[in-house]
């Protein structure tokens, strides 16, 4: 993970109103500090700058990794991943209980490589959703 300075750090966490802006998940919901994460990762020329920066769970974060695009599942062309600082949340998920269902091929290149829907991460969200505390709001 690169240093991001406290003052992006702090502007990020804000902006993102405290929700991982991948899965919508409230870092209040979570034992483990969410990753402010490169967007575009630094080993591919990402720059730590504002627009390059988002909230991102643990998990969300360590799937991603270093991916910025994968192959959609369904046309298998090569696509690039789910970009919270240029691309709407809703127009690219939008939520069936606790699945993320991917509207558009980024959509379904970042369910798959972030795992959305992985099990535990449903039941996580289906217990969350129980006492009203998923979606997170965040931005949009
Ligand atoms: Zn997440």
């Amino acid at each position: 993970m690169s240093y991001v300075p406290a003052r992006l750090r702090d502007l990020t966490i804000e902006r993102a109103g405290g929700c991982c802006e991948y899965c919508r998940v409230s870092q209040n919901s979570s034992d483990v500090a969410f990753h402010v994460e490169h967007i575009i990762a630094v080993s591919h020329g990402g720059k730590t700058v504002e627009h390059n920066l988002a909230l991102s769970c643990l998990r969300c974060n360590l799937y991603k990794g270093t991916n910025i695009a994968a192959a959609d599942p369904v046309t298998g062309e090569p696509t690039f991943l789910y970009h919270p600082r240029r691309h709407r949340w809703s127009d690219h998920f939008r939520l069936h209980g606790a699945i993320i269902e991917p509207l558009t091929p980024e959509g379904r290149a970042t369910a798959l490589v972030l795992r959305f829907n992985d099990q535990e991460r449903v039941e996580q969200r289906e217990l969350l959703l129980k006492f009203d505390r998923y979606p997170c709001p965040g931005p949009d």
